[in-house]
């Protein structure tokens, strides 16, 4: 691929920030963050085929409280980036308050929020929030996962693709007056869509002018009983027609990634191993909705932040996390897991220099 010298210099001025990281797990800092995943409720009203957190969606568990959720945040220092997560997020009416405390606390400079669509108006409302209460840039990541029935049934809600174009239609009419807000769309590709992928792509290319359309392996604990991975044979010969996604033509520097991103995890798929070295689950830690603290979400906790008096760096720091963490760089665990995958890439330098 040839690029033009500007997205060259682009490249190294987006990722020496990644590379500083890179230097800081050679010399075993796990400070300061890059950023936290924050699941911030168990509570869902879809019915996802390959929901990771399904055995503990609607179980009633004890969520965080604002006051609670303010304690942890003033006891983790910098947060640059704060990807939100459940449960469908948009559940917790003090979605923007929390939003609010990291923006204040920890000099939050982007946020994420993915969304299952189904509480359009409230989502409307509460980004507007959002927007009001954090002059930083907000990402709303609508997922969808295929056209019409295909989507309905993998998502277990009859209507649920109408209603995220309907949430598309709000939130970009939002967006044109409030510049600082995103709307990007995410796929899961697994044995329920791989052969519907195409027509997905099309459909995004065609319908949503998104900055995003990210398409990722299906990852986590599953269950297995509705939904596999997508076969190794189709996904290889899915790639190239990743690649070709107009969408995904928009910014070259992302495509690069995102090319080596599906590279790596169809190599881990076919060797079931750690590929390269899993850096960013040292510097972006994962708090769940009842305060269970983990090194990485598809890894089990380290520790409750309830137990610790809210004191957050207490359990990151303590033995049980640390011999996770080197665990983790002794090549123990291995996913496809694209938020963390898709970071490990630039705190590499040899995939850097490769790329
Ligand atoms: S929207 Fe998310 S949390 Fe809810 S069932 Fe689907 S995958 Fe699970
Ligand atoms: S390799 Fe995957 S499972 Fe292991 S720590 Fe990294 S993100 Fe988590």
């Amino acid at each position: 691929m040839t690029m033009r010298l500007l997205d060259k210099i682009k490249l190294i001025k987006n990722d020496w920030p990644m590379l500083k990281f890179f230097f800081r797990s050679v010399f075993k800092q796990d400070q300061p963050f890059f950023g936290l995943f924050f699941q911030i409720t168990d509570r869902c009203n879809a019915r996802c085929a390959m929901c990771f957190n399904w055995q503990k969606i609607n179980k009633g568990n004890k969520e965080l409280s604002l006051d609670e959720i303010n304690k942890i945040s003033k006891s983790m220092g910098t947060v640059p980036a704060l990807s939100i997560g459940g449960g469908e997020p948009f559940f917790r009416d003090d979605l923007p308050e929390i939003c609010e405390i990291f923006y204040k606390n920890n000099k939050t400079k982007r946020i994420s929020i993915p969304t299952n669509s189904l509480l359009t108006e409230k989502i409307l409302q509460s980004t507007k929030r959002i927007l009001e209460l954090c002059p930083i840039k907000v990402s709303i990541v609508l997922s969808l996962d295929g056209v019409g029935e295909i989507h309905d049934k993998i998502r277990g809600v009859k209507g649920i693709f109408q209603k995220v174009l309907e949430n598309y239609k709000n939130l970009t009419a939002l967006a044109l007056e409030r510049p600082n807000l995103r709307i990007n769309v995410n796929s899961t590709i697994s044995s329920e869509n791989e052969d519907y992928i195409s027509e997905l792509i099309d459909f995004v290319d065609e319908n949503l002018n998104v900055k995003f359309h990210t398409l990722e392996v299906i990852r986590g604990s599953f269950n297995e009983k509705n939904i596999k991975a997508p076969s190794l044979e189709k996904y290889k010969r899915l790639i190239n027609r990743l690649m070709a996604s107009k969408t995904l033509g928009k910014d070259e520097i992302h495509k690069l990634f995102y090319g080596a991103y599906h590279q790596l995890a169809l190599r881990t798929m076919a060797e079931k191993k750690q590929i390269i070295p899993c850096r960013i689950s040292s510097f972006m830690p994962v708090i769940d909705a009842e305060g269970n603290v983990y090194n990485c979400e598809l890894l089990p906790p380290v520790g409750n932040i309830r137990e610790t008096g809210y004191n957050f760096m207490k359990i990151w720091h303590s033995d049980k996390a640390k011999k996770q963490r080197r665990d983790i760089a002794d090549k123990r665990c291995y996913c496809t897991h694209y938020c963390y995958q898709i970071q490990n890439i630039p705190m590499s330098p040899v995939q850097l220099l490769k790329l």
